[in-house]
């Protein structure tokens, strides 16, 4: 259809030039109507066997809830690795696809009776805890399970912080991990999240000093652990190069060599790091006006329907259809509610309306946030 987009060098530093090129490929041949959200194949391959690579003796689970569309899990599930769940949706989806109970993990410290009483029919055996209740609730549901304790590690750095709702101190992990063994349970180990897109590489480093304290000191307590549970966290590029994957592991590994026992089994629970990146969505310009001196742009893609981690602050990085000059745009979505506004005083050039923008880095937490708020529908994935 002959689109014209505004390609600079940031655009081909934050997304692989070869997903723009599969992109605007589809862009060239396809009648879907925007809003949709392309995700790349070859980019989600590429970062699966890339995450754990450097780390000696680690297994990899997905996080189904940055990305639970079933073709990405379907991809996914071919490559071998396992998945991260928190809920009976989740799976549900698992199940339908035929995944084995022995690749999927529950990280999630306080689960449903529900979920927990499925999950353990389904057979899966390992799950976070990081409460009395929690064990209480394992022990009825799934006594004898495989279980480890969510320790609280600084998430300085991180867009996205995940440690306020969850995890505790040593003192506490130290006790629950004892009473987790003398209620039945069988305590394996320790799990943390250093934050989702953590940026800062000594928040690894933190969290592992922290659990090998813990580890050492659940020992003298007779609980002897064999499972390092890392979590997530690994960023991807938005709107500037991050750390890479490689950096990260090879760090981690060093650490965990130097810290714990030769034959500690190593779990790895990236989501935002399989998925992100691979995703870029097709949006279209709705409307322009100006109010009082802001530019103000709206496209169908906001805040309700998959745009819902700006409200945290994540900035994406846009290309737009068109050759004009670039100007300040305050970016809203579609829906009739104020908060529904993307973006303020970012730089692009002028579209019209029913031109198209790219959102890039767009493939994780933000279909699987997505509502169908004031009616406008969650736009469909589509693989490439
Ligand atoms: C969300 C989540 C993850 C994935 O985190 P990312 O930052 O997307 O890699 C991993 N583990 C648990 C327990 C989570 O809740």
């Amino acid at each position: 259809m002959g689109h014209r987009f505004r390609i600079n060098k940031l655009h081909s530093e934050i997304a692989s030039e070869s997903t723009i090129r599969k992109v605007l490929r589809y862009l060239e041949d396809s009648e879907t109507e925007p809003p949709y959200l392309l995700m790349d194949r070859a980019k989600i391959i590429e970062k699966v066997g890339l995450v754990g690579k450097r780390i000696k003796n680690s297994r990899v689970f997905y996080a189904v809830k940055a990305n639970p569309d079933i073709e990405v899990l379907r991809l996914i599930d071919s490559l071998g690795i396992g998945f991260e769940i928190a809920s009976e949706g989740e799976l549900n989806i698992l199940s339908a696809i035929g995944v084995g109970k022995e690749r999927i993990i529950s990280s999630n410290p306080v689960k449903s009776f529900r979920f927990l009483e499925m999950a353990s029919s389904y057979g899966i055996s390992n799950f976070s805890f990081d409460s009395i209740e929690e064990i209480e609730k394992l022990r009825d549901c799934s006594p004898g399970s495989n279980v480890y304790v969510r320790l609280l590690v600084p998430n300085e750095g991180s867009d996205w912080p995940l440690s306020k709702k969850f995890a505790v101190e040593v003192d506490v992990a130290e006790d629950l991990l004892v009473m987790a063994k003398k209620k039945g349970l069988n305590p394996v180990g320790i799990t943390f999240h250093v934050g989702s897109q953590c940026r800062n590489i000594y928040n690894w480093n933190t969290a592992l000093d922290k659990a090998k304290t813990l580890w050492d000191r659940a020992e003298k307590r007779g609980v002897n652990l064999s499972v390092l549970n890392i979590g997530g966290g690994y960023p991807i590029p938005y709107t500037q190069d991050v750390v890479d994957i490689e950096t990260i592991d090879r760090n981690v590994n060093r650490l965990i060599y130097e810290k714990f026992p030769g034959n500690t089994q190593v779990f790895i629970e990236p989501g935002r790091a399989v998925v992100g990146d691979a995703g870029v969505f097709v949006s279209r310009v709705i409307g322009k006006a100006k109010r009082a001196d802001e530019d103000w742009l709206y496209i169908d893609v906001g805040i309700f329907n998959g745009l819902m981690e700006s409200i945290g602050g994540i900035k994406y990085s846009y290309i737009v259809e068109s050759s004009r000059q670039e100007k300040k745009w305050t970016l809203a979505g579609p829906s009739c509610d104020s908060f529904d506004v993307i973006d303020k005083d970012i730089l692009l050039p002028e579209p019209d309306v029913g031109n198209l923008i790219l959102i890039l880095s767009s493939g994780a937490y933000t279909v699987s946030y997505a509502s169908e708020f004031n009616g406008f529908s969650i736009p469909e994935t589509i693989l490439i």
